[in-house]
Formats: C-alpha cells, structure tokens, sequence
C-alpha cells in the first residue's frame, strides 16, 4: 500500500516561491482564486483515487494555476485568420474598417466630441445629423436616420409607418436571414398586418393592385439577398411597385439589406443595385445595412422622403435603436472615403478584397504551400488551387469570384478534415477555412501581404 499523496493548503502555498511570480502577474485575488480552483479539483480526484504524487508538489500545482489564469485573462474576442472564401462574414464579424476609420474611431473614444451638440449656435445637436448629409449627397434621397443595424432599421421603419396596417410583400421575398430575421415575425413585432401577394415564383403587379384596401399602410419590396428564385419566375420592378403604391397615395418601402452606394460593376464586381437607383425609382424609404457592401460599422441606414423620415425618427423606438458615437465616428470616416470613388478600391478594405486579382491569391499559394506541407507532414496532401469566393452576407448570393487558395487533403486514415479544423482554430490567431468534398479549403481572398507573415510564423506550432 502506498499512502495517499498529501495536498499542501492553499496558505502553505500562497507562501511559497513557486506561487510568488503568479501572485505579481495577476494579483493576490485572481491567483487565489485560481489556487484554490486548482486545490478543489486535486482534492476531487484524490477522493475518487484517480491522484499521483507528481501533480502535489508546489511547481506541479503553480503550473496549473499558472495556466488556469492565462486562460481566464486571455480575451475572448480576438483576430482570427478568415480563409472561408466569404468576405463579408457574418459570424467573423462582417467588414473589416480601413486605418482611417480606426483613426476616427479611436479619437471618439478619448476625446469629447459634438455628438449632439451643433458647433454653430451652441446648442443642442442631432447626432444624426454627422452623417446624413453625406448619406443624402450619396444616394440622392432627401433625409436619413441610423440605427444600430438593418434590422433594427426594418423594424423601426415599419413600425413607424405600418403599425395597425398591412403591408404587402410578394410571397417571394418573405426572406430569413440568418439568426432569426424573418420577414413575417419582424412585421408581427412592429405591429403590422403581412399580407402576401403572388406565388414563391411570380408576382405580378396585378397582385399588389389587388391586395391594396382601406387597410394599407404601405407596399414593401425585400432583396432577395441570401438566395435567387431561378426558372420560371417573375417580379416586379421598383418602380412598378412604386407607381402602384403612389397611385394608391401610400408609401413604397424597399429593405434593400446590403445597400451598396456604388455601382459594383465599375470595378468588374457581378452589378448590384444601388441605394441611388432604388430612391430614383420611385421607393419612399430604404433600408440597408453599414458592414455589408458599404464596408463601415454595423448599423443600419434609413434613407427616404423628409416627411417619412421624419416619422420615423419621432417613434419612440428610434431612441431605443440609436447608435452610440463610434459607429458614428466610424460610419463617417468610412462616408467620407466614397467622396474619392478613384482611390475607394484601394482604401476600403472590403472593396480591395473583393478586387483582389485571383493571380494575388494564386502566387500566394504557391509560396504558402511546402510551408504548409512542411508544418502538417505527409499525412497531408496541399495543392494550390482555384476556387471561388463569395461576397457574403446575404449580397449576391449566386455570383462568386475567382481566387486561389490551398486544398488539404488527408492522404493517412488517421488524418481528419475535422481535427485539422480544430487544430487550426487552437493557433493563437485561429486559423478558419471550409469543408468540402472530404478535404480543408483555404481560400486566400482574404490574407493580404501584409497579415502573410503571422499566417506563416505561427505554422511551427502545428507541427508535432
Ligand atoms: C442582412 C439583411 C438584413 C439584416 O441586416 P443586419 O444589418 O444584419 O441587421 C435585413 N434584410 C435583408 C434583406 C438583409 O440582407
């Protein structure tokens, strides 16, 4: 029999010289803390007979607690390597902000600022009114308002306007974006009556007409953003929807979503209808997001008739909804960009990225493949190779972009598309690619030069 290894008490250890550099690092209450989390889980396995000597001594028990605190102070939001092929990814956090808008955000955050408060005659200032003239020169419309995402600005917009009325939607656009906004439950929130028109495939503008009465509030047309009705199918146009509901004297709301301020086919982008094209063809009110196409903070922008806009910013839940000053700071800055449209490719980020000639990615591959061989061994076969990448959230769901990226395919029955992925996303900056066809897709859209060399630096730790 050997007896039971003994578990030193917290005090003896709190005194000992294996604790001090942790009590200097983290402070006496976090590493206690840590301690005696360490202690409680020993003492655990102890009585269940599961514990050896070695992980009793004062340096086996300071390593412990020294790695229960770096995992309780390391931060939980952090950079990770967006290799998905979709740019404007919702879950990685959607468009990444050139330096001139971090500047401008950074400034917002130590400075005070005339948030509301009009340098003119010193009074009280509309925190709106930072942004909307911008926003107006930008998209022709004659007012705005922001609010803290497309949502919140679908939602505001039809409460505003639609509470106690219908609204007609075509049955084709009865959208859900991911993460549970969905048309029908939004009207439901803003207290609004949905009434749908024509079939999933085709609407016709006879069904708009039929469906108006002394109910509604107003028609609403929705960008069909994350997925394309293809085949047999028939819309309506804008501005078809707009002489209806005009001759009807009733407003024409278009969520618009992504909402781009520029014509994407300037730059060979696939064309999206712009947020200037959308008021010129007749829609009152238009909504569309900050992090998408326009490549700023989220929010979400309100653009519309002056009468319609100003409804809207009386509503109570405009209060609510409002957003904060550095979405602000950071919405104009990244506004103020599209005032140079020949240098908006090379310093919006998004733009560049998605401008980003496949020939880049291509010779990035090659040089990034032996790097990638070397650090996963033979169990792994890695291949340069076309891909396509994808704008992402929601816009222009069916059109890609040519790139080049890497292919890892597993060539031992050990080696597994999943536990790489895991691996990969335990590297300091996660690495995060796709899964397809039984191998790891790495796309290199979005792994510009200058973020190459901590992609490679960390590749060591994957060895072994
Ligand atoms: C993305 C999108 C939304 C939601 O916008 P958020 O800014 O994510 O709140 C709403 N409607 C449409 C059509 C969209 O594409």
């Amino acid at each position: 029999m050997t007896t039971p290894p003994r578990i030193p008490s917290a005090d003896a250890l709190l005194r000992d010289a294996a604790l001090a550099p942790l009590l200097a690092d983290y402070g006496r209450s976090s590493a206690t803390a840590a301690l005696r989390q360490v202690l409680d889980a020993l003492r655990a396995q102890l009585r269940a007979g599961t514990l050896q000597a070695a992980p009793t001594a004062p340096a086996a028990i300071a390593t412990q607690v020294q790695q229960a605190l770096a995992r309780s102070h390391a931060p939980r939001l952090k950079p990770v390597f967006n290799l998905t092929g979709t740019v404007l990814h919702t879950n990685l956090g959607r468009a990444l902000l050139p330096p001139e808008v971090v500047a401008s955000v950074a400034q917002a955050l130590t400075c005070p600022m005339n948030l509301e408060y009009d340098l003119e005659d010193g009074g009280r200032g509309d925190r709106d009114d930072l942004v909307t003239g911008l926003i107006c020169q930008l998209t022709g419309a004659e007012a705005a308002t922001i609010v803290n995402n497309n949502a919140a600005a679908v939602l505001l917009a039809l409460g505003a306007l639609a509470a106690g009325g219908e609204v007609v939607v075509s049955r084709g656009e009865l959208v859900e974006i991911g993460g549970a906004f969905r048309i029908p439950d939004i009207m439901a929130q803003a207290g609004c009556r949905l009434v749908e028109v024509g079939t999933t495939n085709r609407t016709h503008a006879y069904d708009y007409e039929r469906a108006i009465g002394e109910h509604t509030a107003l028609l609403m047309k929705v960008h069909t953003s994350n997925y394309a009705i293809q085949g047999f199918t028939r819309s309506v146009q804008d501005a078809d929807v707009a002489a209806l509901a005009h001759a009807a004297r009733l407003p024409m709301v278009v969520d618009l979503g992504s909402g781009t301020l520029v014509d994407m086919a300037d730059w060979g982008l696939p064309p999206e209808v712009t947020v200037a094209q959308t008021i010129a063809s007749g829609a009152d009110v238009v909504t569309f997001s900050g992090d998408k196409l326009l490549g700023g903070p989220q929010a979400g922008i309100i653009v519309g008739r002056k009468d319609l806009i100003a409804r809207i910013k009386r509503h109570p839940l405009k209060r609510a909804l409002r957003v904060g000053k550095l979405t602000l700071a950071a919405l104009e800055a990244t506004l103020r960009l599209y005032q140079h449209p020949e240098t908006l490719a090379q310093r919006l980020t998004t733009l560049r990225l998605f401008t980003r000639p496949a020939s880049a990615m291509q010779a990035q591959a090659e040089a990034l493949a032996p790097l990638l061989q070397t650090a996963l061994g033979a169990d792994w076969h890695i291949a340069p190779s076309p891909m396509a990448s994808q704008i992402g959230s929601g816009a222009l769901p069916v059109d890609s972009l040519d790139s080049f990226g890497l292919v890892l395919r597993p060539q031992a029955k050990t080696a597994s598309v999943a536990q790489l992925q895991e691996r990969l996303r335990r590297l300091p900056r996660p690495i995060i690619g796709r899964a397809q066809d039984g191998a790891l897709w790495l796309d290199l859209r979005c792994l510009e030069a200058a973020e190459q060399p901590a992609f490679t630096e960390q590749l060591a730790l994957l060895k072994a």
